[in-house]
């Protein structure tokens, strides 16, 4: 490789990209560098929950950039703390440490959790988490996750994190022993291709950690920022967590994380926990502004209404192709294609100018802007359509 080499491989290739320049970005709409447009139904994996560049979410960053940027995590900010203020009166939870990504948080959830141990359990520090999760790509959530591709990597891996199986409480019960100090979920696992614990899992898994005094850790990084229809997920449930994570959606695609705990939970004491970044005005701006929105019962209200659209629109096309289940809530829902043919679909879309995600072969995700339009989700829907209509074509002349 030289200096002359194109600009793309100036970047380290760490995942197959296709050749392509976004360079510009409106509500579900994104423009590619020779002005092409796209239907988009990733929005940065979940993360643009009000869609690309919400005018007030531009406007807050915009006029905070002038003001202060970063003051220093030494010292308080007016934008953090009124953001923390802010997501403890609205949550279950007593104070929150920001974070800049969804694994940084989730490496706090887990070191609070191993605090937690260390203060009140003897030392213990194993972390019950579960067969399918995704929690980040630091070393320790690479351990925590239950991604079968990462078992083989970057060995050896952070010890501690024990694999139950979603939806089975024995299989929990069965890990606890004395070392064991929290369990960690995500409520929907997203990555693996949106597989929800049910409601009945959660409020299961909330009794036994209450029984035997262990943490109850929320990864609520796809899920929160009322993805599925409520500001939280917890709140399907009906039940409260001791310890959640937030990242994606909650800085409207600027980055930025949190990790929030109870009272009873939140036991770092100086020195445990920092960072340069950490709750820095600019992102915290974004943050609120976010926030203002989202948590609005009237928007929650709207995201849960589109949701049941969405996933009644999704279940026409299984019916008229043949296909499997929809699955997932509110905004974060997939389709079984019953098939290998999701990275086919993805290939077809993005030329035809829609963007969509296939976490895994047979599946495909949708995760658009809270803020997605009827219109918008008909104009998907009526594509895919067409692509399946040619994929069953195609499959019968074969
Ligand atoms: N946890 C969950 C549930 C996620 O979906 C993700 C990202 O996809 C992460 C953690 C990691 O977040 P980040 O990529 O911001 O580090």
């Amino acid at each position: 490789m030289t200096n002359a080499a194109h600009p793309f491989d100036a970047l380290m290739d760490i995942t197959a990209r296709p050749k392509k320049v976004f360079v510009r970005g409106e509500g579900s709409w994104l423009w590619d560098d020779t002005g092409k447009r796209y239907l988009d139904f990733i929005q940065g994996w979940a993360v643009n929950c009000l869609g690309h560049s919400p005018p007030f979410v531009a406007q807050a960053i915009a006029s905070q950039a002038k003001t202060l940027i970063t003051a220093s995590p030494a010292y308080y900010n007016a934008a953090s703390l009124r953001l923390a203020k802010a997501l403890v009166e609205k949550s279950c939870f007593d104070q929150v440490f920001f974070a800049n990504s969804g694994a940084e948080a989730n490496e706090g959830a887990i070191k609070l959790a191993r605090k937690y141990g260390a203060l009140h359990k003897g030392g213990a520090f194993e972390i019950i988490t579960f067969e399918g999760g995704f929690h980040g790509r630091t070393l320790a959530t690479m351990s925590a996750s239950g991604k079968k591709a990462f078992e083989p990597l970057f060995e050896p891996k952070v010890k501690g994190f024990s694999k139950a199986r979603l939806n089975d409480i024995a299989s929990v019960r069965e890990l606890i022993n004395k070392n064991t100090v929290a369990v960690m979920l995500e409520p929907i696992q997203g990555e693996a291709g949106v597989w929800p614990a049910t409601d009945q899992f959660l409020k299961d898994l909330r009794t036994l950690t209450q029984e035997q005094g262990l943490l109850l850790i929320f990864d609520e990084i796809q899920t929160g920022m009322g993805r599925t229809g409520k500001l939280f997920h917890y709140e399907h449930a009906e039940i409260t967590p001791d310890i959640m994570t937030l990242g994606k959606g909650i800085g409207g695609g600027a980055p930025l994380a949190a990790l929030l705990a109870t009272e009873r939970a939140s036991c770092f004491e100086h020195g445990d926990q920092g960072g340069t970044f950490n709750g820095n005005s600019l992102m915290c701006a974004a943050g609120l502004a976010v926030f203002d929105e989202v948590s609005r019962p009237a928007f929650l209200k709207s995201v849960a209404d589109t949701g049941l659209f969405l996933e009644a629109e999704l279940q026409r096309l299984s019916t008229r192709h043949g296909l499997g289940e929809v699955r997932g809530r509110g905004l974060l829902l997939a389709l079984d294609l019953k098939l290998p043919i999701g990275a086919a679909l993805v290939a077809q879309a993005l030329e035809a100018g829609l963007l969509l995600n296939s976490p895994r072969p047979d599946t495909l995700r949708f995760m658009p802007a809270l803020n997605v339009t009827r219109e918008e989700i008909l104009q998907m829907t009526d594509q895919l359509d067409t692509m399946l209509t040619k994929a069953g074509a195609a499959r019968r002349v074969a």
